[in-house]
């Protein structure tokens, strides 16, 4: 099964594409991670990439390309995946579609998790996410144990530099203008399925788990 993930910063796909990932067996495959695990580990790529990310900008397609190119090489690809947050922008679908069909395979679902803006600056000014192992969570929708540290692995929890009400405005613009768009064209292939992403976590993979087992 091969899924990608659609919908604005913080709509709560990447909650979802980590429920879908354990339920499907299939690898959840965000490049925003992937970058901020380069960050952290003071890659080349990260460097190039923080420029972009700190400021609510896309990081180039060229760039992000190669990234995910590489990933879909390994072994846990087989059997599909969930991309969260890739593709970003219509050369990256088109490159994805391009290179599904060279090795004679497409994805199955583009699955939006719709969610007005006005509901989006609410919930990611409370996001909290762990800076060693990447955990995610909420001050009032799915907060830690323990305040302020990751349930997961005992980190300090902060408030990602991306999440920050300022860049937060920027990511919603740029998502209008340049992601947006992919509702349209995967609508195009057939492939697209809206759930509304305003309901609770359970109630989205719900509706997602009766997209999937049609
Ligand atoms: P995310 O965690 O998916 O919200 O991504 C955080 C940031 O990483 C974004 O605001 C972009 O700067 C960058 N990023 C993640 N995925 C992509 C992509 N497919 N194309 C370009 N930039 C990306």
């Amino acid at each position: 099964m091969k899924i990608v993930m659609l919908g604005a910063p913080g709509a709560g796909k990447g909650t979802q594409a980590k429920m879908i990932a354990a339920e499907f067996g299939i690898p959840h495959i965000s490049t925003g991670d992937i970058f901020r695990a380069n960050i952290k580990e003071g890659t080349e790529l990260g460097k190039k990439a923080s420029e972009y990310m700190e400021r609510g900008l896309l990081v180039p397609d060229e760039l992000t390309l190669q990234l995910i190119m590489d990933r879909f090489t390994k072994d846990d690809c087989a059997n599909g995946y969930v991309l969260d947050g890739f593709p970003r922008t219509i050369a990256q679908a088109e490159a994805l579609t391009e290179s599904l069909k060279k090795a004679g395979e497409a994805l199955d679902y583009a699955i939006d998790v719709d969610v007005p803006d006005s509901a989006i600056v609410k919930r990611m000014g409370g996001r909290r996410a762990c800076l060693s192992c990447g955990g995610t969570y909420h001050v009032t929708f799915n907060p830690p144990k323990k305040e302020g540290i990751c349930d997961l692995c005992g980190g300090k929890l902060s408030i990602r530099k991306d999440d920050e009400p300022e860049t937060v405005q920027k990511r919603l613009d740029v998502y209008h203008a340049q992601t947006q768009p992919l509702i349209d064209y995967y609508s195009e292939q057939g492939i697209l399925r809206t759930v509304d992403g305003t309901q609770e976590v359970g109630e989205v993979f719900q509706s997602i788990q009766e997209i999937l087992n049609a």
